[in-house]
């Protein structure tokens, strides 16, 4: 059949992807990245896929998996196939992780946290050629081979990271044993063959350690986008540990129009009389970067769903 439009074919699907740690229930500050990533993957024809990122059992909330995903669906966000889950991934990463020790590209360290503190704040290297073997009280990190100093993100234009942190060998398994985020964000975002990552903006800082994982990896970083994220009258973020309180998930319309404000919308008054889907159509139809808050963090003007 002919083409008869002058619009390029999509030929490299979108695929993007909402990955929550499940230390609690969905908060206002979690529905703005749902919401974001949601709108950027549907209004590019995309899937958008969900990943719990359960890495970190000791910060977990018994059930807040399960509270999530209802949440998501209260908002009538529904994901693409299965919901992927990081504790169920070990194997994939602690493979890369035996890869990297056999070649040399990882070591074990025993630097604690307040050796690195009193040295300036940044791991030296101190551990780079001691040849520690595995031991009860080690962490694993990767030697730096790409720092990433600069990146481009869709809203924010460049950022730039502190040479210092750009340059560190980082931790990629934990002396207590868990998998550092780091490792297992990008391991599963190459794996789930995701084209961009959308999320807050807490998370701009460790973004240069993930593309050097995928130069090191050898593979070509996704894009970022990062949203703004939601503060607290008092100027923490919005977070479980904050206790920030869940979203309501019976009449989820008013905490839904405040998060699409939030992103930047201009909500007419039809909004307030339409069904949830229709605003969720709505907001796919009409979502665009141009209109998103550069700020990093906003405190919402609204209330509800804020605590
Ligand atoms: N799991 C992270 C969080 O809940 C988000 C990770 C990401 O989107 O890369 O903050």
């Amino acid at each position: 059949m002919t083409n008869n439009t002058s619009s390029p074919i999509n030929t490299s699907p979108y695929i993007g992807r909402f990955a929550p740690s499940p230390s609690g229930p969905l908060h206002f500050g979690s529905l703005i990245a749902a919401l974001g990533s949601y709108f950027q993957a549907k209004s590019m024809d995309g899937q958008w896929l969900v990943r719990m990122e359960d890495l970190d059992p000791p910060r977990e909330m018994v059930g807040a998996s399960k509270l999530i995903l209802s949440a998501l669906e209260a908002y009538h966000l529904y994901w693409d196939g299965d919901v992927v889950y990081q504790s169920k991934r070990h194997d994939l990463y602690q493979d890369q992780i035996d890869k990297w020790l056999s070649s040399k590209q990882a070591y074990y360290c025993q630097c604690s946290r307040k050796q690195i503190k009193q040295s300036g704040g940044f791991y030296n290297g101190a551990c780079r050629d001691k040849q520690l073997t595995s031991t009860d009280n080690c962490s694993i990190r990767l030697k730096m081979a790409h720092p990433v100093e600069r990146f481009l993100d869709q809203r924010h234009a460049e950022i730039t990271i502190p040479k210092a942190l750009a340059e560190e060998d980082f931790i990629i398994k934990r002396r207590d044993g868990l998998y550092a985020y780091n490792l297992a964000v990008v391991l599963d975002d190459i794996d789930q063959g995701i084209t961009q990552v959308v999320r807050g903006a807490d998370l701009i800082e460790p973004t240069g350690r993930q593309i050097s994982l995928y130069r090191t990896l050898g593979h070509e970083p996704v894009s970022y986008l990062h949203l703004p994220l939601a503060m607290d009258g008092n100027g923490n973020k919005l977070s479980k540990q904050n206790h920030a309180t869940a979203i309501d998930m019976r009449n989820p319309k008013a905490t839904l129009l405040n998060a699409m404000s939030f992103l930047g919308f201009e909500i007419n008054q039809e909004m307030h009389s339409a069904s949830i889907d229709e605003i969720i159509r709505w907001g796919c139809q009409n979502w665009h970067l141009k209109q998103l808050p550069s700020q990093i963090e906003i405190t919402p003007r609204f209330s509800n769903g804020v605590s």
